[in-house]
């Protein structure tokens, strides 16, 4: 029986572009948080109807305590809370999987499409791999290579869709938000979850090898920080340099070590 992970983050949500509408604490939220777990179930359904049997949906969001679970379908299992392990947004993951799909995903800090644009944490200015800008995503899909599990579909605002399509081709994205400064254009919601539904049903039939994300050779990695003084306090993390006030780079060619730096400084 094919079994896929979701990894659903939420700042990709159709329609969401503002901090309130992600806090549990807001008013604004609970609507967001509905149609977060609407599109996750339509990511299920898609697998589903292409013959896979178990989804394992790691909620990775802020508390990861969004979705609503009735509201999945009962081949779904739900992963909520954080675990503690580099794996982060994508614990639960292992090579036993057939395939990931990637929900409400938002660009990186330092980008412009999505209001809610950010890499991990707020306290990061921007965060460079190989000299590129990086987004949570670009994390996720280095675990997904580590483990050998094909990206079969991304969802979220159109920044990141095109950046996964640039870097996995036969990647499949749909893009639900369209961001500029701080407004967004969405679809409407059910719209996104059709697009969600049928786009996952025909990606997961994809060849696997086709859709496997590239592992570099090594990962050479530039953090600013917002604060100075957080910079200096993690300038201490082994094998890690200080290069500015705010700035600091590490380097190695050990995919789990990158993870282990990116968890502890991120
Ligand atoms: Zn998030």
């Amino acid at each position: 029986m094919k079994k896929l992970f979701v990894s659903a983050d939420m700042e990709g949500t159709c329609g969401i572009m503002h901090w309130n509408e992600t806090e549990r604490s807001h008013a604004d939220y609970p609507y967001f948080a509905m149609q977060m777990t609407r599109e996750v179930a339509a990511a299920c359904e898609g697998a589903h109807e292409a013959g896979y049997g178990e989804v394992l949906v790691k909620d990775a969001h802020d508390s990861a305590r969004n979705i609503i679970p009735i509201a999945l379908p009962e081949y779904a299992n739900i992963l909520r809370g954080w675990g503690g392990h580099p794996y982060c947004m994508m614990y639960g993951l292992d090579s036993t999987f057939d395939g990931i799909v990637f929900t409400g995903y938002h660009n990186a800090a330092g980008t412009d499409s999505n209001p809610l644009a950010h890499t991990m944490t707020l306290s990061v200015l921007e965060m460079r791999i190989n000299g590129e800008l990086a987004s949570e995503l670009h994390i996720n899909s280095l675990i997904a290579a580590y483990e050998g599990v094909p990206i079969y579909a991304v969802t979220g605002d159109e920044g990141i869709c095109a950046w996964m399509k640039e870097k996995s081709p036969n990647t499949t994205v749909v893009p639900v938000n369209f961001g500029m400064g701080g407004a967004t254009r969405s679809l409407y919601p059910m719209e996104a979850a059709k697009r969600i539904r049928a786009a996952v049903k025909q990606a997961v039939q994809r060849p696997r090898e086709s859709c496997l994300f590239p592992m570099p050779e090594r990962f050479q990695v530039e953090i600013v920080y917002r604060e100075h003084a957080q910079a200096r306090k993690l300038s201490f993390y082994p094998g890690v340099r200080q290069t500015g006030a705010r700035e600091l780079t590490y380097e190695t060619t050990d995919c789990f070590e990158f993870l282990r730096m990116a968890h502890f400084l991120l």
